[in-house]
């Protein structure tokens, strides 16, 4: 009773004090999840266009991007600290650390929340790509700027692809600074900076795909028992057609949870990819279909009908059904059905993949599907 009441008189305050442009921060809310804390929960927070990823381990946490969308109806900084201040007040043994902050790729929509995050919560590793130019370059040289401010507690490394080993992928203490009494989960990097231009074809708004920043995506696989995930960031073709050909004759693009990479965008998943994973869950960051504003998901035609029925190709697992609208092209959506374990944070709000080190799932979402 007092909840309803609390919330209703949240209610008539936010009425009241309603700006012209009402800023849409309920999404930030936190799945509920299990008081399993011997789990690893991937939480997708819901961050609008864009991606900010909270893996949470029995000992420890760490961030995958800091989306997210920022314009008149979505603010993805207060989104992403709302969601992350909940996180801690329910985990208060981890006393507001991110054992480890992850940035993809130097684009606003990966980097808008680095001095939001920063700010709010200790953080004792850093990695990005290395990279300081592109539209969110502020946001990861801020990054790299809070590591040489604070050497003595926040250690950085950037990755590059000639680095990392072919083809278990790179790690170390930074990469991976988390183990646990129980379990050591394990972090490896896949992908990074590029350094010459392999002479990927193909030149897309006067860019060739060795100067867009998507192609230097970090990638990384999580494993956590026998349960294992994959974030790709925003790369895109010719980057994923070089990653699987690196990882032939392993197992490890083999996961069960992937990231959806390039919030489904038509170029930011392949065929060969979802073949060498064979995912049991996808999950798609992006904003819903109904912002239509210039940096929206809508503008974008986020996620793609061809990637959303590719996954659903190919994973076999069933989710409790859903329609969504789904992108035929920039600006330009119909409606769909989604059956198979494929989620979007524009449909179902933040995401949460619980599994257990046995290999066990569970997904919880802070929406209900609405049919
Ligand atoms: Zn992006």
């Amino acid at each position: 009773m007092t909840r309803i009441l609390l919330f209703l008189g949240a209610l008539t305050l936010a009425t009241a004090c309603a700006p012209s442009q009402v800023r849409d921060t309920a999404t930030a809310s936190n799945p509920p999840v299990s008081a399993d804390n011997e789990a690893m929960r991937i939480h997708f927070v819901d961050v609008g266009q864009g991606l900010g990823v909270l893996l949470e381990f029995p000992c420890a946490a760490m961030l995958i991007d800091t989306g997210g969308e920022q314009d008149g109806e979505f603010d993805s900084d207060a989104a992403l600290t709302g969601y992350l201040d909940a996180f801690f007040a329910r985990r208060t043994d981890l006393h507001r650390t991110l054992a480890l902050v992850a940035l993809t790729h130097p684009h606003i929509d990966h980097t808008r929340g680095v001095a939001a995050v920063t700010g709010r919560y200790t953080i004792l590793n850093a990695i990005d790509n290395g990279m300081t130019h592109g539209s969110g370059g502020a946001g990861q040289s801020e990054l790299q700027q809070f590591a040489r401010d604070h050497a003595a507690t926040t250690h950085y490394r950037a990755v590059h692809l000639e680095e990392i080993p072919q083809p278990l992928g790179l790690t170390d203490a930074v990469i991976d600074p988390i183990r646990c009494p129980n379990i050591d989960p394990q972090i490896h990097a896949l992908w990074g900076q590029v350094a010459t231009d392999p002479g990927w074809p193909g030149i897309r708004f006067g860019k060739t795909p060795f100067q867009n920043a998507n192609n230097h995506s970090v990638v990384l696989r999580v494993d956590f028992g026998k349960a294992s995930a994959l974030f790709t960031g925003d790369l895109e073709e010719p980057a994923i057609r070089e990653l699987v050909k690196r990882s032939t004759g392993s197992d490890v693009l083999n996961v069960d949870v992937y990231q959806v990479g390039h919030h489904g965008s038509i170029n930011g998943t392949l065929p060969e990819l979802v073949a060498a994973m064979t995912p049991e869950f996808a999950v798609f960051s992006m904003g819903p279909a109904t912002r239509q504003l210039t940096w929206s998901a809508w503008k974008y035609g986020h996620p793609r009908k061809e990637i959303v029925d590719m996954l659903q190709a190919g994973i076999a697992r069933q989710r409790e059904p859903i329609n969504v609208q789904v992108g035929l092209q920039g600006e330009k959506f119909v409606p769909h059905k989604v059956e198979k374990a494929v989620y979007g944070t524009a449909w179902d709000g933040s995401v949460v993949v619980e599994a257990t080190a046995d290999g066990q799932f569970k997904v919880v979402t802070a929406r209900r599907p609405t049919l």
